[in-house]
């Protein structure tokens, strides 16, 4: 998964981009970089790491210009190195081009290999570059027409930002999968334009959420002037409602729901589906805080804060190896033992994944005293891999395309187990249920993956790099 950030029409763009990315840290942690265009040229500054230790103030002070944009990027260990850090920059016939994107494309290898058997070299081995090399196969007096060809070919999921010469470009995939949303931001100098993955960042920089794309949008904004587009490729929306149960901040607005307010409907909702004989519910956190508040009030059960986590460690996730993430989960999460002793325990989390840290903390509850550990999943059992950007693991290695739920319940040592249904689930979001993507859960997948990408996402499912 990764963030973007961009802005049109402000003195010290990158600034400003720099505080967009900040705010969408938690979408990347591996690698994050700037583009700016002063007039002249593009200029680029990227590299591994969060995004205040690559963007020191000397670094931020290289990037001049009113139009600039960012990245922050999530990926696993075979893909981390600095060459795929986005942006990434080109120079084409049309002159330069800078491209950021969020979600995966389903198709990026077939066309990888037909533009290669074409003559192109590629550079990287990001999906994105795919979508550089057919702007650069179909070039157009206006360059943004020469994007919306080239995106009449590519497939899955994409949010886009891209910076040239003749403007601050938009686009969100005829699916819309991944969020993107535009704000406008009030200054000395008259009104900028930014584009953001979540309205958090907004947030940051005092600028004012307008809207969200649409799906196979396409905006242009040089200046104070803004155009609108359409890719010309049919698609019904399917928004994905992972954003909502674990990955966006539950401070920002995605897909016209406030997420933080949606996953207080998921955990209520949750405790009407699968109530649990307890005396307290406790959230694992920061992924259950919301769902175990809404369990807590809708179960008439007391919330207590029984577990702290250790803010200066990342995500669990993210460590690659096996005994890695096992051992982080002990250095992020620790039972507060006198709130815990003696006491039966709803324990509230966003998902199961492997099945590792359900496992870990389950067994931490228990150490502490817990008399009894019902776990609460605000989320249907995650039975299926993402195609679409977020980062699954292939089937093989989701406890619940693998396990059933008493399986899945005695591996993880609780007492009793449930999951939210997809039902419950669609029913706490408020746009209709079939404009979002439930693949994870149903294997309803809306773009199919097929040939050469099927195989290598089957292969390294986690993630979305070709080799
Ligand atoms: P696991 O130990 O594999 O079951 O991991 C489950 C935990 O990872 C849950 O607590 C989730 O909050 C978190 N999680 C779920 N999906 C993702 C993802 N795509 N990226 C990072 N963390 C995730």
């Amino acid at each position: 998964m990764c963030g973007i950030f961009g802005i049109e029409g402000r003195e010290d763009a990158a600034n400003h981009v720099y505080l967009g990315l900040y705010a969408l840290q938690h979408r990347g942690q591996e690698s994050t970089g700037i583009v700016a265009w002063d007039g002249a040229r593009i200029g680029l500054e990227r590299g591994m790491g969060h995004v205040a230790e690559v963007f020191p103030a000397e670094v931020i002070a290289r990037l001049a210009g009113r139009r600039a944009l960012g990245h922050t990027r999530y990926s696993t260990s075979g893909s981390s190195v600095v060459e795929n850090a986005q942006p990434i920059v080109v120079t084409t016939s049309m002159g330069p081009i800078g491209i950021v994107h969020n979600g995966n494309l389903t198709n990026a290898l077939t066309l990888r290999k037909r533009l290669e058997a074409e003559g192109s070299i590629f550079q990287t081995t990001s999906d994105t570059e795919v979508i550089l090399h057919l702007m650069a196969r179909n070039p157009r007096a206006e360059l943004v027409d020469s994007l919306i060809v080239a995106l009449t070919e590519v497939e899955g999921a994409y949010s886009l930002l891209v910076i040239t010469a003749q403007g601050l470009i938009a686009v969100r995939d005829p699916h819309g999968f991944r969020p993107l949303a535009m704000a406008r931001l009030a200054g000395p100098n008259g009104i900028a334009t930014c584009f953001g993955s979540e309205s958090c960042a907004f947030d940051l920089l005092g600028a004012e959420l307008e809207r969200e794309l649409e799906p196979g949008e396409v905006v242009l904004v040089d200046g104070t002037e803004r155009r609108s587009y359409r890719i010309p490729v049919a698609g019904t929306p399917r928004r994905c409602a992972f954003e909502h149960v674990y990955f966006a901040r539950p401070d920002s607005v995605v897909f016209g729901d406030p997420v933080g307010e949606v996953r207080r409907r998921l955990g209520a909702q949750l405790a009407r589906e699968a109530p649990a004989a307890a005396d307290i519910v406790v959230p694992v956190p920061d992924s259950g805080l919301f769902a175990a508040l809404g369990y807590s009030r809708e179960s008439g059960l007391p919330f207590e804060f029984g577990m702290t986590r250790n803010h200066y460690v990342g995500r669990t996730f993210i460590e690659p190896r096996q005994s890695i993430r096992n051992f982080g989960v002990k250095v992020k999460l620790n039972p507060v033992r006198a709130l815990i002793r003696g006491k039966r325990v709803v324990l509230i989390d966003d998902s199961i994944v492997r099945g590792t840290t359900s496992r870990k903390i389950v067994g931490m509850m228990r150490e502490a005293g817990a008399a009894e550990v019902h776990l609460r999943i605000s989320s249907p059992p995650t039975a299926w891999p993402c195609y679409y950007g977020i980062d699954t693991p292939r089937r093989s290695e989701l406890i619940a395309a693998q396990k059933s739920l008493e399986e899945i319940r005695a591996f993880v040592e609780a007492d009793s187990l449930a999951y939210l249904s997809v039902d419950g689930l669609l029913a706490s979001l408020s746009g209709p249920r079939a404009s979002y993507c439930t693949a994870c859960w149903t294997g309803d997948y809306a773009v199919p993956i097929a040939g050469e990408d099927r195989r290598q996402a089957e292969l390294f499912p986690a993630e979305s790099d070709l080799p």
